[in-house]
Order: C-alpha cells, then sequence, then structure tokens
C-alpha cells in the first residue's frame, strides 16, 4: 500500500496518498478523527486502522474529488452541506474517468476507480463546534473560499490549524464554486484570531509556520495586484485566471473576472 503517513505532532498523522495528497489523522486517546480521505485508489481505511485501534469519524474539508473519492471506504462520512453539490460534481461520473486516467498513467488498473455511483453516497451534514477526541480536540469550522462548504479545523493542544484547500503555500480559487477573492480573503482574516503556531495544508507534507499564512494574507497589495500575470490554469473550464505572488514561494491562482474591481481593496490595513 502506498499511503506515506508522517506523525508531524504527537498523534497528528499527516498522511499522504499514492497521488500526492495529503488527509490528516488526529489520533485521540478516546477515538480518531480523519480529515480528508484522498483520492481513494486504495484502502484509506486499513491505513488508517494500522495508525489507531480507536473509532474513527472521517470529515471531509470538501467536496473535491481529491479529497472526497477515499470517502467510499468508510460507512460514514460527514461534510459541510453547503458543499453538497461540489460533492455530488467531483465524484460523479465526469471526474471520476478524469482520475480514473490519472491513475492509469501511474500503472493502477482502471478499477481503482469503480464505475459504481452507489460508492459514493452524500456525506452526513457537518456541523461547526468541537470535537473531543480524547487530549486532543478539533474545532471545526466552516470558512468559506476555496469551495462554499469548506472546513478548516483548529487543535488548540498542538496549536495547529489544518486548512485544507483554503491555503496551500499554492492556493487555486478558481474553480466556478470558488468565492470572489475579497470574500476569501476576508474569511481567511479572521481566522487569525485563532492562537495556531503551525499549519498544515492539503497539498504539501510539511508543517508551516504561522508566519507563512500571515505573510500570504498580508501580501494582497495594490502593487502585488498590479503585477499578476494572467495563468493558464482555468483554460480548460474557459476561466480567466490569473497569479498573484503574495509572499516569497507562495502563490494564489484566482478568476480574474470576479476579482475585477477589486484590485485596491484587497489589503489587510
Ligand atoms: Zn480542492
Amino acid at each position: 500500500m502506498s499511503f506515506t503517513p508522517r506523525e508531524i505532532l504527537p498523534g497528528v498523522f499527516h498522511i499522504e496518498d499514492c497521488m500526492g495528497v495529503c488527509m490528516t489523522l488526529l489520533a485521540g486517546g478516546r477515538e480518531a478523527l480523519l480529515v480528508d480521505t484522498g483520492y481513494g485508489l486504495e484502502d484509506v481505511a486499513a491505513c488508517v486502522r494500522s495508525l489507531t485501534d480507536k473509532p474513527v469519524r472521517v470529515i471531509l474539508t470538501h467536496g473535491h474529488h481529491d479529497h472526497a473519492l477515499g470517502c467510499r471506504w468508510f460507512a460514514q462520512t460527514w461534510m459541510f452541506p453547503e458543499d453538497a453539490e461540489v460533492f455530488r460534481t467531483y465524484t460523479g461520473r465526469r471526474w471520476r474517468d478524469h482520475v480514473r486516467g490519472q491513475a492509469v498513467a501511474r500503472g493502477f488498473s482502471p478499477q481503482s476507480v469503480p464505475d459504481s455511483d452507489s460508492l459514493w453516497p452524500m456525506p452526513e451534514k457537518l456541523t461547526a463546534g468541537r470535537i473531543d477526541l480524547g487530549g486532543l480536540t478539533a474545532r471545526v469550522i466552516l470558512r468559506p473560499g476555496h469551495t462554499p462548504g469548506s472546513a478548516v479545523v483548529y487543535v488548540p493542544e498542538r496549536e495547529l490549524l489544518l486548512t485544507g484547500d483554503d491555503w496551500n503555500p499554492c492556493t487555486w480559487l478558481f474553480f466556478r464554486e470558488a468565492l470572489p477573492l475579497r470574500d476569501y480573503l476576508a474569511g481567511m482574516r479572521e481566522l487569525l484570531a485563532l492562537p495556531f503556531r503551525q499549519v498544515l495544508c492539503s497539498h504539501r507534507a510539511g508543517l508551516y509556520p504561522r508566519a507563512w499564512l500571515e505573510a500570504f494574507l498580508a501580501g494582497f497589495t495594490p502593487e502585488a495586484m498590479e503585477a499578476a500575470e494572467d495563468s493558464p490554469e482555468g483554460e480548460a473550464q474557459g476561466i480567466h485566471t490569473r497569479t498573484l505572488k503574495p509572499a516569497p514561494e507562495q502563490w494564489i491562482v484566482f478568476d480574474a473576472d470576479k476579482a475585477r474591481g477589486a484590485s485596491h481593496a484587497l489589503s489587510a490595513d
């Protein structure tokens, strides 16, 4: 099995799947919480069972294929209902065919992404709040941005924030379901009220200091907006995308049409 679990902090396993996306297992003394399920080509539940013998609850930070397709390995999952349509689209036939193509290119069998729609029932409705795992607490927060129902998770005992896809050093904010840049930034800046000191995101294996997210959120100056350049990421979907570099080694790809007129209103102060 080609999962790579890393115990980044005590009881916090950041697990990379065979396609390179990460999920996070919070292994408490009484129960465990799996945040996201990856592409699901291989048995995610078996990987989790090798890391904890406690009951496991599974939540999805959002409904995109690379976070949600792995939920077929679990009897029950939870997700904010605001992402129901996103989930339906990205676990649907078209995206599964897309992922199957990627999997076959990496040497997996076509059956690694099954045909049956029934394997991806709609997750149960997640509600915001605290989950006491025994020695670890997960505070689940609705943070619309990357998608309308995106979740982030704060773990006070580890001073840790799990951002899902709401923030990566390379953040994508251009799919049809993404919020406009201005709204996304306003919401993300609210997260700075939480006293986290480190961050785990979905598309990097390592831990990032809080300063990276702070620098990212402070970097949307009029000058940086002016310097943003057209980029090809949205072409396949007919979306005009631009790439902005708010801080060293960080960038965001956003929908230029949704950000129109916002260039002088995005600074943090
Ligand atoms: Zn995503």
